[in-house]
This record gives structure tokens, sequence and C-alpha cells, in this order.
């Protein structure tokens, strides 16, 4: 009611979250805070970047996952515009990637667990959709969720028997 979403495009965001997820296991894997992105073209359905979060490997704050996404998608699609594209994440984007999402002109986003300190979509403040910019950006949240939060939480459990 009131809702333009189909079961299929449900079935279909848990289905892309899950290669997002995959991401976020490979930033797990080599030791990084276990965060993941694709990028799908909608008309397509193909999975035209991928990224992971590598802070800690590439030493710079630049290599969040969306970001290095955002990079392969536009190599990918040999435009700087992401038009006509959904971007999944494993974590609500904070203030660097929900601009990069904005300034790239991607037509949707959808996240799995939100970020209460640095959350960029409607957390902390909702920098994808503001009316005052050139760009909004549809917004889905809570798909897969718990798995992502569980993953996150593990990390940082197993960081803290660490030390
Ligand atoms: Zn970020």
């Amino acid at each position: 009611m009131g809702s333009t979403r189909s079961e299929n495009e449900n079935e279909n965001d848990v289905k892309y979250m899950r290669e997002a997820m995959k991401q976020a296991v490979k930033a797990y894997e080599t030791g990084e805070v276990p965060i993941g992105c694709i990028i799908v073209e909608n008309a397509t359905g193909k999975v035209i970047g991928r990224g992971y979060n590598r802070r800690n490997t590439d030493r710079t704050t630049l290599a969040h996952a969306e970001i290095t996404a955002i990079k392969k998608a536009s190599k990918a699609a040999g435009d700087w515009r992401l038009e006509g594209c959904t971007i999944y994440i494993t974590l609500e984007p904070c203030p660097m990637c929900a601009g990069a999402i904005v300034q790239a002109r991607i037509d949707r986003c959808v996240f799995a667990a939100p970020s209460d300190k640095a959350g960029c979509a409607g957390s902390v403040v909702n920098l994808l959709d503001m009316s005052g910019f050139n760009h909004q950006v549809e917004i889905t949240s809570g798909v897969l969720e718990e798995e992502s939060q569980a993953l996150i939480k593990k990390f940082f459990k197993e960081l803290r028997e660490r030390v």
C-alpha cells in the first residue's frame, strides 16, 4: 500500500546484497573492517563495479568499498555518470561515500546495516536526499541487515581479543 516496490525487486535486492556481502568477507579476510559494495546496471542486471574496504591495506581513507566500486563502475561504463545504476553497500555510507554517490548520479542506494556514528543516508544526516542538491538518490535500507551487523560485530570482537 503506497509502496511501488514489488516482491521481485525485493528478491533482487537480497541477491545483490549477497554479492556485496562477499566483498565484505574479502575485507574481513584481510583484517579490514568488513564493508563491501557492488554497483549494478539496472537495465542489464550486470554487476559493473565491486569494492571492499582496504583502508589499512592501502593506507588511505579514500579506499572505502564504495569509492573503489564507483571507480571500477565508471571505468566499465566509460563515464563518470552512473545514472541507471544501483549501489549495494553492507553498511550505510559515510559522508565521503554518500557525496560520491550523489556526484556519480547513482539512481538508488540499498544498504544493509545502519551506521549510527557516520551514516549519511538518514542516521546522522541524509546527504542522499537533499532537495537543495541537483540529484537525489532513492534509498532502501535493512536488506540483510542482521548478516552484515553480525560480521562487523565478529570483526570487532576478534580485534578486541587480539590486543
Ligand atoms: Zn565511506
